[in-house]
């Protein structure tokens, strides 16, 4: 990819990979700490500093975590103007520490938050933004490859970008793992950098009127999951039932999508979400390669399926052949009953 325009730098100048630690009223969002996992491989492939960028009202205990889950240091931006979050003072902020510390890779989750605010550290940067990448590397020279799904989905573009910094990405949820957390964060307060904050309220242009939690449902989080195909035949009330007697959610392949079965949000695969929860039930899903793309990182797959052939079952931990109509209500019986 050519340079963005811009003014000419000199890229000797930008060091680190940085990592946004995304929160919500203090608790960390799990893209994080995947991102800080992976931040993590990219620096010691560059043989560069991992920095964390914490940014929030009472959030310094996120920093030290960042720190104790391997970050080299963490900068940390304190501030009640922070909270709630909103995209003017988090771009901002972010905008001017870009500016001042020069970092080499910026990496941000691709949620509602990060796509909210990463253009506003982008754009002043002239940096470009490859947006909702599924893979990361670096090559030879350090630079990174960063790859997302285009043309809908029916192929990979990996983008580079040699003559500009910082080098900058949203990534999906889910597609990396987050690794063990932290045994403790003892020492790690040492590691935490307390920026100057330098966006005020009285600059800001947005104000919160009322938060609505709820509405889009985000399926990324669930640690269990029982998804539905073309071979629920338009009746999901064995998924629905299912997930709730295990505490988990609802997901489908794009034809039960398509169909109008299943909200698009809770679409797994190439074109839909990553997820990588502890069960994931596969029920009438044929296993396409688009689909297993969104699914492959859970821990125990159990499959449901008339076809003993099907290739889902390739994919799967445990497997059951026989209607989802009868499997999934006897299931639902047996974890009542428990
Ligand atoms: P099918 O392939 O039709 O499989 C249905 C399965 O149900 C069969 O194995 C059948 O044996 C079984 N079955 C039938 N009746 C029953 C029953 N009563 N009980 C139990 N089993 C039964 N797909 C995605 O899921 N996510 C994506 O993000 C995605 N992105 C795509 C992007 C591109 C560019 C393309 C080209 C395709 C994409 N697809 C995606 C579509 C994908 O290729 C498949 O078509 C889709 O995943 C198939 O969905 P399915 O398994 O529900 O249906």
């Amino acid at each position: 990819m050519s340079a963005a325009s811009g003014p000419e730098i000199d890229v000797a100048d930008y060091r680190d990979v940085w990592v946004f630690v995304e929160q919500h009223e203090g608790e960390a969002a799990p893209v994080s700490w995947e991102l800080l996992a992976k931040g993590r491989e990219l620096a010691d492939e560059t043989g560069e500093s991992l920095v964390a960028l914490v940014v929030g009202d009472g959030v310094s205990h996120l920093a030290e975590e960042a720190v104790a889950r391997g970050a080299d240091r963490a900068l940390l931006a304190d501030d009640p103007v922070f909270e709630p979050y909103r995209a003017d003072p988090y771009g901002e902020q972010f905008r001017a520490l870009v500016e001042a510390r020069k970092p080499s890779i910026v990496l941000i989750g691709g949620t509602h938050t990060g796509r909210d605010f990463a253009g506003r550290v982008a754009v002043p940067a002239h940096a470009g933004l490859t947006a909702d990448c599924t893979e990361l590397a670096v090559d030879e020279a350090g630079l990174l490859l960063a790859s997302r799904p285009t043309f809908g989905g029916s192929a990979m573009a990996t983008i580079k970008c040699p003559a500009h910094r910082p080098q900058m990405a949203t990534v999906r949820a889910g597609v990396f793992d987050a690794g063990e957390p932290a045994d403790g964060t003892e020492s790690a307060a040492d590691a935490v950098e307390s920026v100057e904050v330098v966006v005020a309220e009285e600059d800001t242009l947005s104000t919160v009127l009322e938060r609505v939690v709820g509405g889009v449902v985000d399926i990324t989080d669930a640690d269990v999951i029982v998804a539905g195909g073309a071979g629920c035949e338009g009746d999901v009330t064995p998924l629905v039932e299912l997930a709730e007697a295990l505490g988990g959610e609802v997901a489908a392949t794009r034809a039960a999508v398509e169909e109008g079965w299943v909200e698009p949000a809770r679409q797994v695969g190439q074109t839909g979400k990553t997820v990588r929860p502890h069960l994931y039930v596969a029920a009438g899903i044929s296993g396409a390669v688009q689909h297993l793309e969104g699914m492959n990182g859970s821990d125990v797959v159990v499959a449901v399926n008339t076809d003993p052939n099907a290739p889902i079952f390739e994919h799967a931990d445990y497997g059951i052949v026989g209607d989802l109509h009868e499997v999934l209500p006897a299931l639902t019986a047996m974890v009542r009953e428990k």
